[in-house]
């Protein structure tokens, strides 16, 4: 696992300075993470490398994951939905095994670090024992137009908390308690982004009998109808009339997520028949991602709602074409025509894709254009600055801080 130091070619000896520098003022303060999921989907993704790196600058920092049955998960999923703006049928027997399940986990929680940082609405719950320390919830998902029930539930909760944080300006609301706006990251030494060499990168795609004879387009993503897999599907059906190309749609399944091998029968039935779709269920292999990301011409990310979308930063850090849907966080990555290519339909998408494909010369500068940007905005140093500055902030009366 990379060391702090090892980041200092990547983004400078100062970015690393102030990273001690801020690591310093919060020497003998306490933190803990508080999520819902150890693996799978971008909060885990983050905090499997976030955790490590503040420890490392000598933050006391600690992970939690909630515990919770089926139907618990069942219930959060359908927040989840609903909060994307999903018509969801909850029953107050739903809004009670919630409670119930963060109450359990509060009585025998530690819940008594300096600072309490609660990760989207699984936990959320917990802050009903917040004692004197400082609370903050961080909100990963797109929040603009929220189910009013299931938001104004929430709100109940979330005006208990210090201050919440975005990822997005449009996903800001009105509450009671500050803001922050503060955008998620990639690691760029992580397994998953690492470099690869030609023979690993080709070892993976054997592995997953995946030749490399025609141009490949990628969508990485858990089997969630959000992602919109089977529009993903459409699109290559259409770019394919016109170019013979393959399709991955490679996805495992997070701990907290129910409706995963419902989804991915709903894709497998739509690709059948079609030997250059390749539906890949990965086990939780770092490696597997980065090598096929790779291997890609373009990648896409067709969802029909994102936070931020993990994934898109992936693929630009190394280069690739992405496609993606002009939805939540993922304009924030991608400029249309500059670092990419925004699309709003399955028609859309498989427009920008010939293109792409047809242009590879303009691909390569997207994906260049890319690069760049995830190099300045969007890598894991930024974002531990971020959470450090919102640390220390929380602790200051509001007028005193510029961030
Ligand atoms: N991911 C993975 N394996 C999979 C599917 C997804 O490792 O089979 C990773 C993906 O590379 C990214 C994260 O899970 O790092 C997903 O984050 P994103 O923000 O794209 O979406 P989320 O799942 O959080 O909605």
């Amino acid at each position: 696992m990379a060391k702090i130091d090892d980041y200092t070619p990547i983004v400078g000896q100062s970015t690393i300075d102030d990273l001690r520098l801020l690591a310093g003022k919060l020497a003998g303060k306490k933190v803990c993470h508080y999520n819902s999921t150890a693996v799978g989907g971008g909060v885990a993704e983050i905090l499997n490398r976030m955790v490590p790196l503040l420890k490392e600058l000598g933050v006391d920092t600690r992970w939690e994951v909630i515990k919770g049955g089926k139907k618990f998960y069942e219930i959060t999923k359908k927040f989840h939905n609903a909060l994307h703006g999903k018509r969801e049928q909850l029953l107050k027997s739903d809004y009670e095994v919630f409670l119930e399940t963060n109450r359990k986990n509060a009585a025998e929680a530690n819940l008594s670090s300096d600072i309490m940082f609660v990760h989207d609405p699984q936990p959320i719950a917990l802050v009903e024992k917040k004692g004197s320390n400082k609370w903050i919830w961080r909100c990963h998902i797109d929040v603009s137009n929220p189910d009013k029930e299931v938001w104004s539930f929430l709100s109940g909760f979330i005006k208990n908390y210090d201050a919440a944080v975005f990822s997005s300006q449009k996903f800001s609301q009105i509450l009671p308690i500050r803001q922050f706006l503060i955008a998620p990251s990639i690691d760029p030494l992580s397994d998953k982004n690492k470099e690869l060499s030609p023979e690993a990168i080709n070892s993976v795609l054997d592995n997953y009998a995946v030749p490399r004879d025609k141009p490949i387009i990628t969508q990485i993503s858990r089997f969630d109808r959000l992602k919109d897999p089977v529009g993903v599907i459409e699109a290559y059906k259409l770019v394919k009339k016109y170019i013979d190309c393959r399709l991955v749609l490679a996805g495992g399944t997070a701990t907290d997520d129910p409706e995963g091998l419902a989804v991915l029968s709903e894709v497998q039935e739509r690709a059948a028949g079609d030997p250059d779709i390749h539906i890949l269920m990965l086990p939780q292999d770092d490696i597997a991602v980065n090598a096929l990301q790779r291997a890609s011409s373009v990648v896409l990310q067709k969802s029909l709602k994102e936070g931020f979308g993990l994934t898109v930063a992936e693929a630009l850090w190394k280069g690739k074409a992405v496609v993606a849907s002009n939805v939540g966080g993922i304009p924030l990555q991608v400029t249309h025509k500059y670092s990419g290519m925004l699309c709003n339909t399955v028609e859309g998408a498989a427009f920008n894709i010939k293109q792409l494909l047809n242009h590879p010369q303009y691909a390569k500068k997207l994906g260049e254009n890319g690069r760049n940007h995830i190099l300045n905005n969007y890598l894991l140093t930024r974002h531990l600055k971020e959470y450090m500055l919102l640390f220390l902030s929380v602790f200051q009366s509001q007028d005193m801080v510029y961030l």
